[in-house]
């Protein structure tokens, strides 16, 4: 059996040869944001409450009511930040898709004004180190039973699927997100790229 190289990757991703990842939106209804409590860095907070009036005629009615009553984070928190409100079940910002993304999309940078943690999904960042890595069932005891994390759902290479997602956390790695704040990943040392990745952080749910 022969294998094809690996496309030239832009970070490090430590399961790179071996994730499987397909995204099948609309199909999967964006299960991904089901119960959507993404933490937010003060920056995209800022960003969001300064293009709000753009989001709110988008959004679900009682998203939208939500929040101009109560605002469109809660007092809960996740590594440090606030987390995103729910609505119906659902993150305030979906609504046949994500408005922040289809707002953004429409202006030319589909990632401006989502949470990062959104934007790289399923990509996530090792603790420690440099690099990311693709999230799979198991993986860093990865324990969301999302049905496109199986590594068994798609046959697809994730680093195929995801040149976006990568291209996007190459600009992480290049200090160009420096704006989100907060916990932000910071731009590798240097040298950085021939080092293995270590052992790495328990993940967080990203929702
Ligand atoms: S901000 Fe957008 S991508 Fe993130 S959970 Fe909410 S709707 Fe989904």
């Amino acid at each position: 059996m022969t294998h094809k190289p690996l496309p030239t990757l832009p970070i490090l991703v430590e399961n790179a040869a071996t994730a499987t990842f397909d995204c099948v939106y609309p199909t999967c209804g964006g299960s991904c944001c089901k119960q959507g409590r993404p933490p937010v860095e003060p920056g995209e907070r800022a960003r969001i409450e300064a293009n709000l009036p753009k989001f709110l005629p988008h959004l679900r009615a009682k998203a939208r009511a939500l929040i101009e009553a109560r605002g469109f984070v809660t007092r809960r928190k996740k590594q440090g930040n606030p987390m995103l409100a729910v609505s119906e079940g659902w993150c305030v910002f979906e609504n046949q898709g994500c408005v922040l993304h289809k707002v953004g999309a429409k202006e030319g940078d589909r990632f401006q004004y989502k949470p990062w943690a959104c934007a790289t999904f399923p990509l996530d960042r090792l603790e420690k180190t440099d690099g990311w890595y693709v999230r799979q069932w198991k993986r860093h005891g990865e324990a969301w039973d999302l049905f496109c994390l199986n590594p068994k759902e798609s046959k697809q290479p994730a680093v195929k699927t995801m040149q976006g997602e990568i291209e996007f956390a190459a600009r992480f790695d290049a200090g160009e997100e420096a704006w989100r704040g907060g916990s932000v990943p910071k731009p590798p040392r240097k040298g950085a790229a021939k080092r293995k990745p270590a052992q790495a952080k328990k993940p967080a749910a990203r929702k």
